[in-house]
């Protein structure tokens, strides 16, 4: 079972709201809202006062849409040639991140009523989406007829290094976007993913776009995380039963027992986003579940749909087949398991497959 906590979640944005009281939340919900669910999220979010969401592509637009009346609903990706009647059909506002998207979407809007505003993506060194140095001069010279053909009603860039702090590029970045803002004609400006709100002041700008720290993922490397899990991952034992030392376990052999030992299994596995980096081996230990707060680590290779996990030193009673495991939650972090497994907490939440029933639980 997946259950999404709604109540930490709401927490979490709140948390990261009053590191910018100047400024006005948004949430971040592309790819389901992280794994979690942009329908649930969304409508718990816009209920705490969210009014801005942003998604990535133009099918997550439409999906949140029917579900989310009244927010403005930016679409990351940008204006797709020949969509713009989508976008306005939907009341979507494309993230427009390029002259001729630019021109396109004040060409729709000259055309007919009920294109909703857009944004405009200023690449200031990601070197990914938006106006690069190239079209800036151009962006210049015509900005105010620009902004006003396309209503622009919201300037932002994006931090290619916010994680790390002490990174000269997040300064760098950010001067360069203020120096442009300046330019521009007056409009609201965004600057801060999760990290970015860590950096301060300087990064907050009017809107805020935090995606990880509302899932309680860590989006600042090496330091303590201040927001609370709201995905708990919680399997149960499949099947229990006692080998000998010396006897290999999984695909592959790969763990071989180093002594008498209480094995069991439980029915999750890489096709549900809990990856196959995270077994172990002989020589090289894996990822821990937890039973009851009692740690039992995984023991050879992930498989598929199962895994393996040593239950020896857990009270027998514990260990009986239907008792829950839990996989991912209080006593193992997204960002521990993305550790072990080499990777990031974004990819372990975005991982996360379709086959656990969601619960979400929410306090009102
Ligand atoms: C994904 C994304 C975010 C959110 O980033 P987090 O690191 O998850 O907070 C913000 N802005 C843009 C442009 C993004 O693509």
């Amino acid at each position: 079972m997946l259950r999404v906590d709604l109540d930490a979640l709401t927490a979490n944005y709140a948390q990261l709201c009053a590191l910018a009281p100047g400024s006005e939340g948004a949430a971040v919900v592309k790819a389901d809202a992280y794994g979690t669910g942009a329908h649930r999220v969304s409508n718990a979010l816009h209920k705490k006062g969210c009014r801005t969401f942003f998604v990535a592509t133009l099918a997550e637009g439409i999906s949140l849409r029917a579900r989310l009346k009244e927010a403005r609903i930016y679409v990351l990706d940008g204006l797709f040639p020949g969509t713009s009647r989508l976008f306005a059909e939907h009341r979507l506002s494309p993230v427009l991140g390029s002259l001729p998207s630019l021109e396109e979407w004040s060409r729709a809007r000259r055309s007919g009523d009920g294109f909703p505003a857009a944004a405009l993506h200023i690449d200031t060194g990601m070197n990914r989406l938006g106006l690069g140095p190239d079209e800036i001069p151009s962006l210049l010279e015509k900005a105010a007829h620009y902004f006003n053909a396309a209503g622009i009603d919201l300037v932002m860039s994006h931090l290619a290094c916010a994680d790390d702090p002490d990174d000269r590029s997040n300064q760098t970045q950010s001067h360069a976007f203020g120096s442009l803002l300046q330019q521009l004609p007056p409009c609201r400006a965004s600057l801060a993913n999760s990290a970015g709100i860590f950096l301060g002041k300087d990064y907050h700008h009017d809107l805020l776009r935090p995606g990880i720290a509302l899932y309680g993922g860590r989006s600042v490397s090496a330091s303590r995380n201040s927001m609370r899990p709201v995905v708990h991952l919680t399997s149960h034992i499949a099947q229990v039963r006692t080998v000998k030392k010396g006897v290999p376990v999984g695909y592959g052999g790969a763990y071989v027992t180093n002594r008498k030992t209480r094995l069991a299994t439980v029915p999750v596995g890489y096709a549900d986003g809990y990856l196959r980096a995270l077994g172990s081996t002989t020589g090289k230990a894996g990822a821990s579940t937890f039973i009851a707060d009692h740690e039992a680590p995984v023991l050879g290779r992930i498989s598929m749909d199962l895994i393996t996990i040593d239950v020896t030193d857990l009270p027998p009673d514990l260990a009986k087949p239907g008792t829950d495991v839990e996989l991912l939650g209080s006593n193992i972090s997204v960002d521990d398991l993305a550790d072990i497994a080499g990777t990031i907490g974004y990819e372990i939440l975005t991982s996360l497959g379709n086959r656990y029933d969601r619960h979400y639980t929410e306090s009102d």
